[in-house]
């Protein structure tokens, strides 16, 4: 989308988790809490992928596109499907886009990724995205740290 901007992905976290959930640190019930909301948003606004979920592999996952910021008003934390994103962003001058995969199987969730939609990325489009590609990718490989660069070269 051509405004998208100020991108976070949460990849590094995700395999994190995973990574727990496989070695026992954490139990599945723990991270497949998905919230009845969750489930009826992935239902009726979710993108279906061809990734198998990572967790039961027994469905593909979901993706769910929720929208926040002043603009939206009481649309604010709804869930919209990703084909409305582009309208909305010619729309509003700036808004909050949050990616959660879900699996409607067993309930696995997790934010994958978000960024900023909106007019207001139309004038300094090339500028903005190199600085924020820049910054946000410092930030997340200092808090992750070393340990996930060994998910990164499995994949
Ligand atoms: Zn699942």
């Amino acid at each position: 989308m051509r405004t998208q901007r100020q991108i976070v992905d949460y990849s590094l976290q995700r395999r994190a988790v995973l990574r727990d959930v496989r070695n026992g640190r954490i139990g599945t019930l723990e991270v497949c809490d998905a919230s009845p909301y969750l489930k009826n948003a992935a239902t009726y606004h979710g993108e279906p992928t061809d990734e198998r979920c990572p967790v039961c592999r027994r469905d593909n996952l979901t993706l769910v596109h929720f929208i926040y910021g002043d603009e939206l008003k009481q649309s604010a934390g709804q869930a919209r499907k990703l084909a409305e994103l582009p309208m909305l962003a010619m729309t509003l001058r700036e808004f909050q886009v949050f990616v959660v995969e879900v699996c409607r199987s067993c309930a696995w969730n997790h934010l994958i990724e978000r960024f900023v939609l909106g007019r207001d990325g139309l004038a300094a489009d090339e500028m903005l995205h190199t600085d924020v590609m820049v910054s946000s990718g410092g930030a997340i490989s200092h808090r992750t740290g070393k340990a996930s660069h060994n998910g990164e070269a499995r994949r």
